[in-house]
Order: structure tokens, then sequence, then C-alpha cells
């Protein structure tokens, strides 16, 4: 069974089409990674999945629940990590997973167990009095990942889980999403930063005007475009060229006298090329 499915979605605000007859599965335990330029839908989806948000037409299902007559059911099924900060400054770490497992209706004895055991995954045990006020981006991001998953969800969504985090934390937050993907909940990510979803996911979308644009492993999305890119610049604008093969990459430099720089096909020129944005 599918941990995502949506069958034809829309939703309009106002004259603005969010989402336009999107279709998209996502299969049980798949890292999956859901890219697109601003304004692309991404964030309509994830509200609309998380009852956050009504659709139009169309249906949604999580885990085969449909959310919109199960909409209690389906939301138990899900964590949360929202793009934006949205822990409670004023209370502990602690106090901040103890308040949404009571959300999640758990009782004092399954908050304990929940909040101890995902405090200890987050590596955040020695932060356990702190004001939430108090800790670092880095870790606001732990504790919001720890908090999404006390009520021990199958799926969890994280929206930009990296975005403002420096090199060195982003990537940690990876390896701790790897773990988490690695004891079977099924992630659905976000991201404006391309190599992140090449380096999680197994299967990425591109959204691009709320309608799909392309899904596949970034290896078979990559692969459409050849092995190998030449940027050149020219007239004010950069441009990139394709290729199969390293020789016809390394001529095509030679019959522009040696301008442009060789390197490998990455999803970000998958990415520029659906969306339009850049000219291949
Ligand atoms: P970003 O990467 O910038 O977060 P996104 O892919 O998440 O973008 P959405 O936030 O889903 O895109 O927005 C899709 C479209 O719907 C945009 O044109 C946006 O302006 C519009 N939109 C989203 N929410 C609302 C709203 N509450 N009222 C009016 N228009 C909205």
């Amino acid at each position: 069974m599918n941990m995502i499915r949506l069958d034809n979605i829309e939703k309009t605000y106002g004259k603005t089409r969010a989402l336009d007859k999107l279709c998209l599965e996502v299969e049980e335990g798949e890292l999956f990674a859901f890219l697109g330029p601003n304004g692309a839908g991404k964030t309509t989806t994830i509200r609309i999945l998380n009852g956050l948000s009504f659709l139009d037409s169309g249906e949604a299902f999580i885990n085969g629940v449909n959310i919109l007559k199960e909409p209690l059911k389906a939301k138990r099924l899900c964590g949360m990590v929202a793009q934006h900060t949205n822990l409670d400054g004023e209370l502990t770490v602690w106090e901040n997973l103890d308040i949404h497992g009571r959300l999640f209706g758990l009782s004092k004895k399954e908050r304990e167990k929940s909040s101890r055991e995902f405090l200890d995954y987050v590596e955040m045990t020695d932060r356990i009095d702190s004001f939430a006020k108090t800790l670092s981006g880095g870790l606001k991001r732990r504790l919001m990942i720890a908090r999404a998953l006390i009520h021990r969800p199958k799926l969890l969504f994280l929206d930009e889980p990296t975005v403002g985090l420096d090199a060195a934390i982003r990537r940690r937050i990876w390896s701790l999403i790897k773990k988490i993907n690695r004891t079977g909940v099924t992630i659905f990510l976000t991201t404006h930063y391309i190599e992140e979803a090449e380096f999680l996911a197994d299967r990425v979308a591109f959204i691009h005007e709320g309608k799909l644009r392309e899904t596949g492993t970034p290896a078979a999305i990559m692969a459409k475009l050849g092995s190998w890119a030449v940027d050149t610049y020219g007239n004010g604008d950069m441009k990139t060229d394709f290729f199969g093969d390293r020789e016809s990459a390394g001529s095509f430099i030679q019959s522009a006298n040696g301008s442009g720089t060789l390197r490998r096909v990455n999803l970000e020129d998958a990415f520029l090329n659906l969306t339009g944005k850049r000219v291949a």
C-alpha cells in the first residue's frame, strides 16, 4: 500500500491555482523529496496532507486513510516539522515534548517513555530543562524533529528542515533524517537545497505551477540529461550544455577555444531544466 496517494488534487486561492490536478504516490518506507521553485505548491500540499488546509477537489490518502473522511485517523499517522520554528520558547525542552504528547492523547507513562527515547535519539538529553528560546538554531530543529516523533508516526513531513543552518549542522540533521528513515518511518521532505535531495532521497518529484513535472530516482532523472555538463558564460548569461560522455564534452570545449567548465551533471541541472529556469 502507498503511504501517500494524491488523486487529482486541486486547490485554488482566489485566482491563484496552487495545485492543478496533482497526482502523486509515495511508497511506505521511502525517503521522498518534493522539489519545486517558490510558489510551486509544496507547502500547500503538505498543509492539505496534515489537515491544516482543505482541498477543493480530488482525493488524498495516507496509508489508505482518506484524509477528508477520517481526518483524525490520518493525522495520527503523521508527524510534521514545519518550515518555521514553532516551539514554545517560554517552555522547557521537556515541556514542549510533553504538551505535544498530550495533544495526541498519550498517557503520562507513554509521554515520559517517548520523550526520553526521542530526546536521546536527537542527542539532547543534556538540554532537558533548557528553555526552548535559549537553544541554537540546530538544537531547535532537532527538538522539533523529536517532538514530531513523540506519537510514533508512520510518516514524517519535513518542510525545509535545514533552512538557515550552517553546513556542519545541516549534515548532522541529514544523518538524523537517514537514521529516522532506517527505523521504517516514511519521510516526505521539501527543500530548496537540491544537493540535500540528491544526497538523501530515494526518489524525488518536481512540482511546478501546481502540476507534477517529473518523478523518479535522482540517478534516473539526471541520466535523462546525460552524464557531463559544460558551463559557459557569454553575452552576459550562463549557459549549460549536456553530454553523454566525457569525450563529447571535451570536444565541445575545444571547439569553443577552451572556454567552458566541465563537471558531472547534478540534480539541480534537471530541476532548472524542468522548471524552465535555464535554457540548455
Ligand atoms: P515556497 O517554496 O516559496 O515555500 P511553495 O512551493 O511551498 O513555495 P505554496 O506556498 O504552496 O508554494 O504556494 C503555492 C501558490 O499558492 C503560490 O502562488 C502562493 O502565493 C499561493 N498561496 C499559498 N497560500 C496562500 C494563501 N493562504 N492565500 C493566497 N495564496 C496562497
